[in-house]
């Protein structure tokens, strides 16, 4: 079951929470006030992989890349 992470508008506290992917967005009640007024926050992790994946994209994207500028893809 994948970590989720969380966000309390109210107190902004986070937290995560251990979750069924089809209950991710369902409500959550924050773990210190009890607010309802939760949102899911986007973890470090999967924003340090998504630079990862676009920095592998950019080097692979056409031969002219590799040399830093490049006029074929605009990168
Ligand atoms: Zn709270």
């Amino acid at each position: 079951m994948p970590l989720y992470e969380y966000f309390c508008l109210d107190c902004h506290e986070r937290f995560e929470a251990l979750r069924a992917m089809k209950d991710a967005d369902a409500l959550i009640l924050c773990t210190k006030c009890k607010s309802e007024h939760t949102v899911r926050a986007i973890s470090l992790f999967n924003a340090q992989s998504g630079g990862r994946v676009i920095a592998g994209n950019s080097s692979a994207g056409c031969a002219g890349c590799s040399s830093g500028s490049c006029s074929t893809c605009g990168r």
